[in-house]
């Protein structure tokens, strides 16, 4: 049953070579959003994963901007709250803030500083690990909050970027993988 669910978001999936720049195939999420059976397939999976794997979660931390897209839906099943980690400058009030580097230049991945309390248990979710770059900085953040990630969920993992050594010992959780 979750096999056949994998195939159904598999097919949603579509590549663009070469976006936005060249050498790099990007994967787009947008048919899976616009196919309803498909992104309740996601969530059941992500719930699935959840409840089987984590006995106590807090909050679901979604990273800009297609966490945003996944992470509310998770957490409404959950009946826990959903947190923002945005770019540098988007939110409002005290921030934390965490630079961190991109294939070109560096970025900042920020969140509002009461936004997680110390000693909550969080997940992240984002639609896609690459390198494991903005994955990372998140982990860092969470701990500056003092709080605790209890593991990662993508929707699509490269593998062939080792994004997951990169975020061990954190455990990485993808529905699919190329
Ligand atoms: P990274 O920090 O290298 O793991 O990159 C992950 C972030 O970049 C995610 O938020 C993705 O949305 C985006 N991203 C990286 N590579 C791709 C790709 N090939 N297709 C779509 N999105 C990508």
């Amino acid at each position: 049953e979750s096999q056949s669910k994998v195939q159904l978001i598999q097919r949603c999936i579509r590549d663009f070579p070469d976006f936005p720049k060249k050498g790099i195939v990007f994967k787009d999420i947008c048919p899976l959003l616009k196919d309803p059976a498909a992104l309740t397939a996601v969530i059941d999976l992500f719930e699935e994963h959840v409840k089987k794997n984590h006995k106590q979660v807090d909050l679901i931390i979604g990273l800009d901007a297609r966490g945003f897209l996944f992470g509310p839906l998770l957490a409404q099943r959950l009946g826990v709250g959903f947190v923002l980690v945005r770019k540098r400058g988007k939110l409002p009030g005290p921030t934390v803030s965490v630079a961190y580097a991109l294939e070109y230049g560096e970025a900042d991945a920020e969140i509002q500083e009461d936004a997680v309390f110390p000693g909550q248990k969080v997940l992240l979710i984002d639609d896609l690990l690459a390198t494991g770059g903005t994955l990372y900085a998140t982990c860092e953040l969470i701990r500056k909050l003092q709080a605790e990630v209890l593991g990662c969920m993508v929707v699509i993992e490269l593998k062939e970027l080792h994004g997951a050594d990169k975020l061990k010992p954190h455990s990485v959780f993808s529905l699919v993988q190329y």
